[in-house]
C-alpha cells in the first residue's frame, strides 16, 4: 500500500508539478554530495575535486559505493542465480533489488535499488511515458487493466513494481523461442509494447495481429530505419526510453525528442566533437541512495540539440543517442592520428542506398572492416562506405564481406562495432 502511494506521488510530481529550477537542483545536489562524503568510505578522504569514474573503476570500488557495503561478488551471485533460474524475485537483505545489465563486451554491470527507489523509478517511468489514453484506461475501473508487454533479456523486481490491479505486466523472455513468444503475444495483446529496438523490428516483421497504442524502445540505439519499419507495421510512433545501469536517464517527449532527466541528474558533457554537439555524459544522480553515482562517465555518444524543444520542457534534449563508444570506428587521419567515424554516419550511408540490406553488421579489426549482411548488394555498400571515408579524408580500410550469421537473441545486438582500432 505504501509502495502504491509512493509510486503515485512520484507519478504526480513528475507529470504535473513544475520541474525544479536550477537553484533547487543545485541545492539538492550539494545536499546529496555532503551525504555521500559522510557515508561512503570511498569519498571520505576526498580533498580535491570529485573524480570522474569509469564503469570498471566503479566496479572496483563497488562495496564502498553502496550504503549497505554489499560486495560485488555477493550482488553478482544473487543476480546470476536469478538469471540462471529465470526467477527474478530474490533480493539482497533490506529489500534491495539486484539487476544485471549485460554489457556488450562481455562485462556485466550490477545495479542495486532500494524499495523507495524502485517506487520512484516506477512513478517517473509511468509519468514520462504513458499516453493520456493509457492513463485514462488505468483510472477507469470498468476498463480492462492496462497491459504492458516487456521483451527483455532478463526481468527484474524493478519491472514488476509496475504491476498492479490496474496494470498487467507480461514479461517475454528473449532466451525462449521467438515463435512461442509471438503466439503468446497475440493471445494477450498489449496496450503498451516495450522492447529493444532490434526486437521491435523482428516483431514488426513477424506481423502479429496486435494493435498496441504505445510502443517504447529500450536498451539499444533506435535508428531511423528501425523506427520507420516499426511505425509502418503498427501505425503508432515509437518513443524511446534511455536507461542504463546508472538509472533512468531520459525519454522522448511528445515532440519526439529525448530529454535527459535533469530533474534528478546532473549531466556534464565530455566533448568528443563539440562543433557537432557530440559528447559522453558524465552523470551524477542525486536521487539514488542505495548506490552512489557521482561523476560517472558513460560510454554512450549523445548528440545535443541546442534549440529549445517545442514541448516546453527546459531540460537538455538530444538529436540522438548515437551509440556506445565501441560503436565508433577509427581510421588514420593522414597526420599521425586517428579520427572517428561515428555510427550515425555509417547507418546513414547504408540506409541511403537504393537497396539497403535487411540486416547487417560491421566489425572493425584494425584497418579491416568485416561486413556481414543479408539482402542488399555488396558493391553498393562497399562504395557507400568508401564514399563516407573519402568525405572524411581518412585512410580507406580494407572492406571484406562475410556470410551473414545471426547474433544470439539473448545478446545485445550491435550492428557497428570496433573490436580493434588501427595500430
Ligand atoms: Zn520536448
Amino acid at each position: 500500500m505504501l509502495d502504491r502511494l509512493l509510486i503515485l506521488w512520484h507519478f504526480a510530481a513528475t507529470r504535473w508539478l513544475p520541474s525544479p529550477g536550477p537553484r533547487t537542483r543545485e541545492r539538492r545536489l550539494r545536499r546529496f554530495l555532503t551525504k555521500v562524503r559522510r557515508e561512503s568510505p570511498f569519498y571520505a578522504g576526498l580533498k580535491t575535486e570529485w573524480p570522474i569514474l569509469t564503469k570498471s573503476e566503479f566496479l572496483d570500488h563497488f562495496g564502498e559505493l553502496n550504503r549497505h557495503r554489499f560486495s560485488l561478488e555477493e550482488a553478482t551471485a544473487v543476480a546470476l542465480r536469478a538469471e540462471r533460474e529465470r526467477d527474478f524475485r530474490p533480493e539482497l537483505p533490506g529489500g534491495v533489488t539486484v539487476g544485471l545489465s549485460s554489457g556488450t563486451s562481455g562485462t556485466r554491470h550490477v545495479f542495486l535499488l532500494g524499495r523507495s527507489e524502485r517506487c520512484r523509478w516506477a512513478g517517473q517511468m509511468f509519468a514520462r511515458t504513458l499516453a493520456p489514453e493509457s492513463l485514462k484506461q488505468i483510472l477507469n475501473p470498468f476498463a480492462p487493466a492496462l497491459r504492458l508487454s516487456f521483451f527483455l533479456r532478463a526481468s527484474s523486481n524493478l519491472y514488476t513494481t509496475l504491476a498492479s490491479r490496474r496494470v498487467a505486466f507480461d514479461y517475454f523472455d528473449l532466451t525462449r523461442p521467438f515463435a512461442d513468444l509471438m503466439r503468446e503475444l497475440v493471445a494477450s495483446p498489449p496496450d503498451v509494447l516495450i522492447a529493444p529496438a532490434t526486437v521491435l523490428v523482428e516483431i514488426a516483421r513477424a506481423r502479429p495481429s496486435i494493435s498496441p497504442r504505445q510502443i517504447l524502445s529500450v536498451a539499444e540505439v533506435l535508428d531511423t530505419r528501425d523506427r520507420a519499419v516499426v511505425e509502418a507495421a503498427f501505425g503508432v510512433p515509437v518513443a524511446e526510453i534511455y536507461q542504463a545501469t546508472e538509472g533512468f536517464l531520459g525519454s522522448s517527449c511528445r515532440a519526439g525528442r529525448i530529454h535527459l532527466n535533469e530533474e534528478t541528474l546532473r549531466i556534464e558533457p565530455l566533448w568528443i566533437d563539440e562543433s557537432h554537439g557530440r559528447f559522453h555524459p558524465v552523470i551524477t544522480d542525486f536521487s539514488r541512495t542505495t548506490q552512489w553515482f557521482v561523476r560517472h562517465r558513460l560510454n554512450d555518444v549523445l548528440r545535443i540539440d541546442a534549440t529549445p524543444c517545442p514541448c516546453g520542457r527546459k531540460t537538455t534534449s538530444l538529436i540522438a543517442i548515437e551509440g556506445r563508444a565501441e560503436e565508433v570506428l577509427w581510421l588514420p587521419d593522414g597526420q599521425g592520428g586517428l579520427a572517428a567515424v561515428f555510427p550515425d554516419t555509417v547507418r546513414q550511408a547504408i540506409y541511403s542506398l537504393a537497396i539497403p540490406p535487411e540486416r547487417y553488421r560491421i566489425e572493425q579489426h584494425g584497418l579491416r572492416w568485416e561486413v556481414r549482411m543479408s539482402g542488399g548488394d555488396e558493391t553498393g555498400i562497399g562504395a557507400a562506405l568508401a564514399r563516407l571515408v573519402d568525405g572524411l579524408a581518412l585512410t580507406k580500410p580494407e572492406i571484406v564481406f562475410l556470410p551473414w550469421t545471426e547474433q544470439p537473441a539473448a545478446e545485445k545486438q550491435k550492428r557497428i562495432r570496433c573490436l580493434a582500432k588501427p595500430e
